[in-house]
């Protein structure tokens, strides 16, 4: 099997055992671990809380929510809010990436950290960059090639200046 035929195939088999209830009406919370089955079994994930992560994932709130976008940790008590609507029609290798990048920003602000310092423009914020890296450290591992993790970091909502000021802080290049 081609290699990014077989990241792909791993990622499906993931989000394989979903819950069927992400279409249901209004908002859901759910436990991290007991809706992404598996993931506290991944070294991306173990990489990101280490002897903590069951600890961790089975304490996590994820909400999932008809609110558009895609996903980020709410900054009151650093649960998980997801797009129900992006968690169904999403890209799977984007939401799994997208879930290790936010992870990073849970183990962020359980270690005290401001996510949303204002201080800073998003594309240049330290958190950012931090949770970028580690996210595109796993992309690369799972062989995505660079093309591929250029149109991962490429969101409508930021411009293309910070685009390619994002590419550049995590090293991507041929953005
Ligand atoms: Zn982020």
């Amino acid at each position: 099997m081609p290699a990014v035929e077989y990241v792909t195939f791993r990622i499906l088999r993931l989000f394989r055992r979903l819950p069927v209830n992400v279409l249901s009406i209004g908002s859901s919370t759910v436990i991290f671990a007991e809706y992404f089955k598996d993931f506290e079994k991944l070294g991306s994930v173990k990489g990101i809380f280490g002897e903590k992560t069951g600890e961790v994932l089975h304490h996590l709130k994820v909400v999932l929510s008809w609110v558009g976008g895609y996903m980020y940790v709410d900054g009151s008590d650093g649960h998980l809010v997801i797009s129900k609507n992006y968690l169904s029609n999403g890209n799977k290798t984007d939401i799994y990436l997208d879930l290790i990048h936010e992870l990073y920003h849970v183990k962020q602000f359980l270690e005290g950290k401001e996510l949303f310092d204002p201080r800073y423009e998003y594309v240049e914020r330290p958190t950012e960059i931090e949770a970028y890296r580690y996210t595109v450290q796993e992309a690369r591992r799972l062989g995505l090639s660079e093309e591929r993790i250029c149109l991962y970091l490429k969101t409508e909502w930021i411009s293309e200046y910070d685009f390619k000021k994002l590419a550049k802080s995590v090293n991507v290049s041929y953005c």
